[in-house]
């Protein structure tokens, strides 16, 4: 089944806001067997919403629309819809509950225009947020759906999640899809594609493998469509994928590297701290991420400058000034120090220059070294990362967790 997605509101055609809407509802609609073939941003106009919708319904039978249902006089969604479908409005008991229940819960007053949220088009089925005001919308009309969701993403993820999904698997006939993911860090996309290029000839027409990017890690994921479940063969392949390139695997399944790394420093009670300098504490950022982190993370430090790194952590002066800050010995240093500071069984430390200046011939742009440290073992990497402050940022981020994956043996599972 194929579908259209048509994001709306002026902010996107300014640049103002960027459309992650569109880019996550495909993902979401791939995964049961949906396949978007176009997107399209429009602004918040009567004429070119319905315009849009018109276009679009004469190709897929399938429409999902987002944003401008809020009160306020620049949503005209609904409107447009009435227009579209030729029909009134009816007032949703079950919305203006939820209305007064939030409003009650937040301690404000419901205004008229909040209340306008319950008012739909009359031949639209509700579906419900929970996490916002606006509800989202289901139409079906001579075998036509189209789906209306606010513009809010986190409305858009919950009534996709809740509501969207299910019925979308209840009204159509949609293949089974299968999917089974891994993660590699520290391996160009380039490198692992020439890595995999055997094992892709083999794959059978109906399984595909995607690449999905992002600074140093590379999602690897395999997708099967099939008409019953043949879940066999896909493992099977899933295996083969997991022992072609063991090597550059960091965790299986579709999961964020850090939350790995955080569960198996819960599951086995290493408490770990972080000194950062270039990465600006986004270490421990996003290590903390993870429920119930607090069980092994005392806290951690950012040292910026030469003197905080001096004054916090006791770096000796004569290794910044022979060294410099951005060396092996300061990152050495940074990791042994923090760990003793906060008595734990792991440090992780980042110094490095992550630009666009304050580079030198010696020490160039992109040069980052990670130190980590346990107990009667400290090592260090240089690493040359490449791109904007925050490409080397995060890049330094996912490589500080590749080392600690090394260091730890940490299982892939
Ligand atoms: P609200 O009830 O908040 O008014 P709405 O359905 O009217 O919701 P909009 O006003 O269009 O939605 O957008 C709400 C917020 O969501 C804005 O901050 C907007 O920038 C953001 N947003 C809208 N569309 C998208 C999109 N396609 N991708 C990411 N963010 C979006
Ligand atoms: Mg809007």
């Amino acid at each position: 089944m194929e579908a259209e997605i048509i994001t709306i509101g002026n902010e996107l055609l300014i640049g103002q806001t960027i459309d992650t809407n569109s880019a996550w509802l495909g993902n979401e609609l791939g995964l049961i067997g949906i396949t978007l073939i176009r997107k399209t941003s429009i602004a918040d106009k009567e004429s070119a919403i319905i315009d849009a919708i018109k276009e679009a319904h004469s190709r897929v039978k399938l429409v999902i629309i987002t944003g401008g249902l809020g009160p306020t006089k620049d949503d005209i969604t609904k409107k447009a819809l009435c227009r579209y479908y030729d029909c009134d409005y009816r007032i949703d008991e079950s919305v203006i509950k939820h209305l007064e229940k939030i409003f009650s819960s937040r301690s404000r007053e419901l205004l008229e225009s909040n209340l306008s949220q319950s008012n739909l088009p009359s031949i639209s089925e509700t579906l419900l947020n929970e996490v916002g005001t606006a509800p989202g919308m289901w139409f079906h009309k001579n075998d036509h759906c189209l789906i209306s969701l606010p513009g809010v993403p986190t409305e858009v993820y919950h009534i996709t999640k809740e509501r969207v999904i299910p019925k979308l698997l209840q009204t159509f006939k949609l293949p089974i899809v299968l999917h089974r993911t891994l993660v590699t860090l520290q391996k160009a996309e380039s490198l692992l594609s020439a890595e995999l290029e055997e094992f892709e000839n083999e794959l059978p027409p109906s399984i595909s493998l995607s690449y999905l990017p992002s600074y140093n890690m590379v999602k690897l994921r395999l997708t099967q469509k099939v008409d019953k479940k043949e879940a066999v063969s896909i493992d099977l392949y899933y295996k083969k994928l997991v022992t072609t390139i063991y090597d550059d695997v960091f965790c299986l399944g579709d999961k964020d590297p850090a939350s790995h790394l955080a569960q198996y420093f819960i599951k086995n009670t290493i408490r770990f701290t972080s000194a950062e300098s270039c990465t600006g504490g986004l270490i421990a950022q996003r290590l903390m991420q993870e429920p119930g982190i607090s069980s092994v993370y005392p806290g951690s430090v950012v040292v910026y400058s030469d003197e905080t790194k001096i004054h916090e952590l006791g770096i000796p002066a004569s290794i910044i000034e022979t060294q410099g800050a951005v060396s092996e010995s300061c990152a050495r240093a940074m990791a042994e120090s923090v760990r003793e500071k906060f008595n734990a069984d792991i440090s992780i430390a980042s110094t490095g220059i992550a630009g666009p200046s304050g580079g030198s011939l010696r020490k160039p742009i992109g040069l980052v070294f990670i130190a980590i440290s346990k107990k009667n073992t400290t090592v260090c990497e240089s690493f040359k990362m490449f791109g904007t402050r925050t490409q080397i940022i995060q890049r330094a981020t996912n490589a500080s967790f590749w080392m600690l994956k090394k260091l730890l043996a940490i299982p892939i599972d």
